[in-house]
């Protein structure tokens, strides 16, 4: 950008407004007939013609390279056309060896003249091409909201594209100080920002990162850099970087984070309305339970001797019914409450303990008999509870619809829950019903595909993207005639209080 305006206005100083250029064209035409004029007429013993120099250096200025040929070329032939016109009829050595020596000047300086001219023209054309290129760059920049950054090591000079300018938000044409840029990094972020520099200082190690502008309106812009080391051949070093603002994409990715955990929320909901069946009876059993326990302490009580320790049993099994009811409500509520998900180490052992006891009512009506297979004892992943429930959940309640189809004496359900290689842990839930077809498989996780009459389609979609978030993989399995499987793998975690 510094070589354009440097070296732009030097070739175009004098000829940048065509009346100027026509003047001057103008005054050459009057300075070649009057040398002309001159030499034709004039007696004097002097190589008048040798001042077509100065016509062809003018020239140069005015005309193209083919142009300054042809008044190099015609300075020459006014040159001999003067001599012959004066000396017509008397032949003297003078005269032609004036006439000789002004060929021979005009000659070189319109060689000299000519190569000069094509070098300018060579070099208008790389600066031509030079600023193309930098408007195309700048236009790539501007439509990908990538700048680019460069750092002069060690005296820490910056430059700083249109566009990184545009990013950062500095105003005016003078490039930032280091301290500039670092100010503008969101406060959390400073220090991070400051080790980085010190780290690719101090290891010429430059990793891609991510930070947090803070404008001073308010605003937040999120960034990435990519940055390289370079030498130049004096063996000074500087970074050149890449900087993108991707606050659009953060903006995107959050919304997208939000109305999966908005719908996660929904299906969960619509979940529960489907098993209300079942957790009112969860609910039921203990309180009809209370009531038992209540009528015989009463009893009890009314008894002419009342028996203390009786009633003290009977009021002890409607405190733990009662503890049982709550327990149930509270894992609905946990369930049917809409909150951000929160990750934390997480027994998934639980989890499926969990699960099991809410669908155990779906379980029974399916006449479903479960197989509990798990190779060891607390197997530990990092995870959001609620939400890793829901998953279980869908997969138990898939497998016990999908084994409705089979006759009920031979319906089965196991359930493995294994480490694998990697220090994975996963969870395998395997039914003896009809199977899925080799055809739908690979669509099963896509959002709305279902083959219930009555179905969302939005169960395993869901389960995808919590598992995914949780930087895990889900899969279905299905041979023919021997059921399907469903499984997810989570990375294990270190154990905590879950
Ligand atoms: P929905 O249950 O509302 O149909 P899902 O996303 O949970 O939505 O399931 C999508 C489809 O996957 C189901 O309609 C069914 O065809 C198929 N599917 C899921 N699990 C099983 C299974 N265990 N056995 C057979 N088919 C299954």
């Amino acid at each position: 950008m510094k070589m354009a305006t440097s070296v732009v206005p030097g070739h175009c100083a004098g000829i940048n407004s065509a009346s100027h250029v026509w003047m001057l064209k103008l005054g050459a035409v009057t300075l070649t007939l009057m040398i002309f004029l001159v030499d034709w007429l004039s007696s004097l013993d002097v190589a008048i013609a040798v001042l077509y120099v100065a016509v062809i250096l003018i020239s140069s200025d005015l005309f193209s390279y083919r142009g300054m040929q042809a008044v190099s070329g015609l300075c020459g032939l006014l040159i001999l056309g003067a001599y012959l016109l004066s000396h017509e009829d008397t032949w003297l050595a003078p005269p032609f060896a004036r006439c000789l020596v002004s060929l021979a000047a005009i000659t070189i300086t319109a060689i000299l003249a000519l190569k000069c001219k094509a070098a300018r023209d060579a070099l208008v054309e790389q600066v031509q091409l030079l600023r193309r290129s930098e408007a195309l760059l700048a236009g790539a920049q501007r439509l990908s909201s990538t700048g680019s950054l460069g750092l002069k090591m060690p005296d820490g000079q910056v430059d700083l594209s249109e566009e990184a300018r545009r990013i950062f938000e500095f105003e005016g044409r003078l490039q930032p100080t280091v301290q500039q840029l670092i100010a503008r990094a969101h406060p959390d972020d400073t220090d991070d920002l400051k080790k980085l520099i010190q780290q690719v200082h101090a290891q010429h190690d430059c990793p891609q990162t991510e930070f947090r502008l803070l404008m001073p309106d308010g605003r937040c812009k999120n960034v990435r850099m990519l940055a390289q080391r370079m030498t130049d051949s004096s063996g000074g070093c500087e970074y050149l970087g890449a900087l993108m603002d991707v606050t659009a994409a953060k903006n995107a990715e959050e919304a997208l984070h939000q109305s999966q955990s908005q719908l996660a929320h929904i299906t969960r909901v619509t979940v529960l309305g489907e098993m209300a069946a079942s957790i009112a009876h969860e609910v039921n059993q203990p309180l009809a339970a209370v009531t038992t326990n209540a009528e015989a302490g009463l009893r009890w009580l009314d008894r002419e001797e009342p028996n203390v320790a009786e009633v003290h049993g009977a009021v002890q099994r409607i405190m733990s019914e009662a503890h049982r009811a709550s327990e149930v409500i509270r894992r609905i509520r946990a369930l049917s409450c809409k909150t951000e998900p929160h990750y934390s180490p997480i027994d998934l052992q639980d989890v499926l303990q969990e699960a099991l006891l809410l669908t155990r009512r779906e379980t029974r009506r399916h006449k479903a008999n479960i197989e509990l297979k798990s190779q060891a004892d607390g197997l530990w992943v990092q995870g959001d509870r609620i939400q890793l429930q829901q998953v279980i959940i869908n997969l138990l309640l898939n497998a016990l619809q999908a084994l409705s189809s089979i006759h009920a004496k031979g319906r089965r359900l196991v359930i493995v829950l294994d480490t694998a290689p990697n220090n994975q842990v996963t969870l395998r839930v395997q039914d003896n019903g009809p199977g899925i077809p080799a055809e739908i498989l690979p669509r099963l996780f896509e959002a709305f595909f279902t083959t219930k009459a009555e179905g969302m389609g939005m169960g395993l979609s869901i389960c995808r993207s919590i598992i995914e978030a949780h930087g895990g993989r889900i899969w279905a399995e299905s041979e023919p005639g021997r059921g399907a499987s469903v499984c997810f793998s989570l990375a294990g975690g270190t154990p905590g209080s879950s």
